[in-house]
């Protein structure tokens, strides 16, 4: 059914809607990418790619996968939260495409992203301040070698502050509903990207514009291997403005390490 005549519905029918989308972006997304890279690909490969030498194990899959579950639904929640806010005017979220034309679509989508790291970045340092940590961000850092079903690791909490940045967006900006779905899929694709666990950058990307400027899942990676540092999402561009970017390799954290344990 297409999404801008879900939105029009009843309510409970976009919580359906939404809920399906968040599961199928987690598990479909995180699981082909889980399949190809770790289970289809010769060890040969992975091993030049994977990044350290710690491993997720089982129990660690299970935490993440459960706690994602619970992000899906906080997700679900948050987007009927929208689609009730734009029936009542306070949410900008529209389905006539030509009334704002292509342009705009493209513009918006664009805004999202660069709006959407910036306050990510400053959710993350705080979510670092002693006592926040602890009770807030703690559970996301349980996942020290983090894979592609880390994705959606949080506590309720975070889950609800990671919504915040596109509830602020949609109160401001007037965004197609196709645009935002179109942003959740490459936001997911993202944030997969970022829990990989392999990098396949090549290091002379590094030198290019404006790759320089782009996270790297090793950047994130770090952030998880050493709980400081590298705070941004899509972009480095916060972090190195503000000192907080660190280069992993220059830290001692490669992507050709050897496994050193059983691995998940
Ligand atoms: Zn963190
Ligand atoms: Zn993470």
């Amino acid at each position: 059914m297409p999404a801008t005549l879900v939105i029009s519905g009843p309510l409970l029918s976009v919580l359906a809607f939404a809920w399906a989308g968040h599961l199928f972006r987690y598990f479909v997304m995180a699981g082909t990418t889980d399949l190809v890279f770790y289970r289809l690909l010769p060890e040969w490969i992975q091993k030049g790619r994977r990044i350290g030498s710690r491993r997720a194990s089982w129990a660690d899959f299970k935490r993440e996968a459960l706690y994602s579950i619970q992000t899906t639904a906080i997700f679900a929640v948050i987007a009927v939260f929208v689609v009730w806010g734009s029936r009542q005017g306070f949410m900008k979220l529209y389905t006539d495409f030509d009334s704002r034309g292509a342009g705009y679509f493209w513009a918006s989508l664009a805004g999202i992203f660069v709006f959407h790291d910036f306050f990510f970045y400053w959710i993350h340092r705080l979510m670092h301040v002693p006592g926040v940590y602890e009770r807030v961000h703690l559970v996301h850092h349980k996942s020290v070698s983090p894979t592609p079903w880390t994705s959606f690791s949080f506590h309720p909490l975070e889950s609800l502050l990671e919504s915040l940045p596109v509830v602020v967006y949609l109160a401001v900006v007037p965004m197609h509903a196709k645009a935002l779905l179109l942003f959740q899929f490459l936001s997911m694709a993202a944030n997969i990207y970022a829990h990989f666990g392999q990098e396949w950058t090549p290091p002379w990307l590094e030198r290019v514009f404006p790759f320089r400027y782009v996270l790297r899942s090793i950047d994130h990676h770090y952030h998880h291997d050493r709980f400081t540092g590298n705070y941004g999402f899509y972009f480095r561009i916060w972090d190195r403005i503000w000192g907080t970017y660190v280069q992993p390799e220059k830290a001692g954290l490669n992507a050709k390490a050897r496994v050193s344990s059983s691995s998940f």
